[in-house]
């Protein structure tokens, strides 16, 4: 095997690099030609109730819980530095591992260093105590609000976003004091145990972090249905969320998902056609279309939904598609063989429903593109006379594939229905030259992310997050904060003096 992309072992236990305790490992594959980057450990669930139990050792009785919020914003600060110190590097162990371009990691990257600098200061706020002062509270008491961390975390993420996702739990959790436990999705784990490095190199105590490098299935349960977890923060579909939410249940510990999208792209008759047609293809075939909050439901209006279409079919056939590394590539292949059979059968539901295939539909042509063929490519897609009915309309198919609904020139509240017309609710544009109406059916979408006039960007200091069954959590922002914070009370009497509730006890 060539050499590979992370140095194993991969399991990250008790401030050590170790190999499984059953010496079981699996390959990860360069989703552009099925090569094998590297072999990490598979922990087993006694590696992961170790891991369990470092962790919360080490919360109860370390420091770290207690240190000044300065230090470990300082930490943060520390590590913003180290990412940007070394993008290139961890750039390319994610574009080899995800298949998406070395510009998108390096994207990724940025908006990372962003998210941890944030952290960094937002988490000063919650160190200040708040005293409460009111009418009901005697002259003689203290009454004290203050926050701290909610202990072992539990971070669950998919492959789509390896370093992403993972930072978005990370900064918040550490900034305050919270120890964690890093699961990363198995088809996509080297950045994640370049990251774990990284922390380490940054100064992080090394049994604040652990890392289990392993299939969902083989550790899942253990991690979700632990006692001595108090948070699990998962990120990925939503089959697999409902089933970590009922292993918290029993615990009644804390757990946030956020789960998939089917996301509405709504445009208007009086959008300039390019702007659109680039508007519309941006949105949804952008990494190939894995991406959470693609827009996937091209929602238009009737005038100029033929015209708008035809456009969007154009320039989907002119998409570079091809090797990441490859600064000529404008997108990638998908994620694995498994997933790439996944999108292959969404389109042949979408057949048999009855939709019409304008263009893509199919792996590249061999004969055409060799240089594909031994990759998990999937050609952008474009699927018309869809209606709300279909399965290729409600599922997330997480795929390039755009689906088409029209709307009746005019009909505001008609595209509204439509673009809240699924059981997911995680993001949603709105494209139009009016910005009152922008801004009104912005406000009337049941999705928790809206562009208008725009697609895709997010900041650090706004909340990320979905409605319905796109989650039940709140990531960046304050409030991607207070996940991670226990709040407690203190009602702290300065003048004891006898309660008189009950009357006995006057002998003495
Ligand atoms: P997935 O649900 O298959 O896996 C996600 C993670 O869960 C992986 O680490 C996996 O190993 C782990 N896992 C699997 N079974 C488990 C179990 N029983 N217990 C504990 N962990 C388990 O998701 P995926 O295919 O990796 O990611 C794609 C999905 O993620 C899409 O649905 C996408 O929309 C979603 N996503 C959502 C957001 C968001 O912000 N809402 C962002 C990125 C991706």
């Amino acid at each position: 095997m060539a050499k590979q992309v992370v140095a194993t072992p991969t399991l990250f236990i008790d401030g050590k690099w170790e190999h499984a305790s059953d010496s079981k490992t699996s390959q990860v594959l360069n989703p552009y030609d099925g090569s094998v980057l590297a072999e990490v450990d598979e922990a087993t669930p006694d590696d992961a109730r170790r891991a369990i139990a470092v962790a919360k050792t080490f919360f109860c009785e370390s420091d770290w819980r207690d240190r000044p919020i300065v230090d470990r914003c300082a930490l943060l600060v520390r590590f913003a530095d180290l990412l940007q110190e070394r993008k290139e590097e961890l750039a390319e162990i994610e574009t080899l591992d995800t298949g998406k371009t070395l510009n998108e990691s390096k994207i990724d990257i940025d908006d990372v260093t962003t998210v941890f600098r944030f952290y960094a200061q937002e988490a000063r706020k919650l160190a200040l105590e708040k005293h409460i002062k009111g009418d009901a509270i005697p002259d003689s008491v203290q009454s004290i609000v203050v926050h701290e961390p909610v202990g072992v975390c539990v971070l669950i993420t998919p492959w789509n976003y390896p370093i992403l996702q993972l930072c978005w739990k990370l900064a918040p959790a550490l900034a305050v004091g919270n120890v964690v436990i890093m699961k990363p999705s198995e088809v996509t784990p080297l950045s994640t145990v370049y990251l774990t490095r990284m922390l380490v190199d940054a100064g992080f105590p090394p049994n604040a972090v652990q890392l289990l490098t392993a299939k969902g299935a083989t550790i899942g349960p253990i991690l979700t249905e632990s006692e001595d977890v108090d948070l699990v923060s998962f990120t990925g579909g939503l089959g697999t969320g409902r089933s970590i939410i009922k292993s918290c249940a029993d615990t009644v510990k804390r757990c946030t998902v956020e789960l998939g999208g089917k996301n509405p792209n709504v445009v208007f008759a009086d959008c300039d056609l390019a702007w659109a047609v680039d508007n519309v293809i941006t949105a949804i075939f952008t990494h190939s279309g894995q991406v959470c909050s693609a827009g996937a439901r091209l929602i238009v209006e009737d005038s100029i939904a033929d015209q708008l279409v035809a456009g969007v079919v154009e320039r989907a056939g002119q998409i570079v598609m091809g090797n990441g590394m490859d600064p000529t590539s404008e997108t990638g292949p998908l994620v694995s063989a498994q997933h790439l059979a996944k999108v292959e059968e969404y389109v042949k539901i979408a057949r048999d429903e009855g939709a019409s295939i304008l263009c893509g539909g199919t792996r590249p042509d061999p004969a055409k593109q060799p240089d594909l063929a031994k990759g998990y490519f999937f050609l952008p897609t474009v699927i018309d006379r869809c209606n709300r009915t279909m399965s290729i309309v409600q599922e997330e198919t997480f795929g390039p594939i755009l689906t088409v609904e029209r709307f009746k020139d005019g009909d505001e509240k008609g595209a509204i229905a439509l673009a809240n017309d699924t059981k997911y609710g995680l993001a949603g544009g709105v494209q139009t030259k009016d910005q009152a109406r922008a801004l009104r059916v912005a406000r009337q979408l049941r999705h928790g992310t809206i562009w208008t006039n725009t697609y895709g960007a997010y900041t650090a200091q706004a909340e990320w997050g979905g409605f319905g069954l796109s989650g039940n959590g709140r990531e960046l922002g304050s409030k991607g904060l207070d996940e991670y914070v226990e709040t407690k009370h203190i009602w702290s009497e300065t003048k004891p003096a006898l309660m008189g509730w009950f009357k006995g006890g006057a002998h003495m």
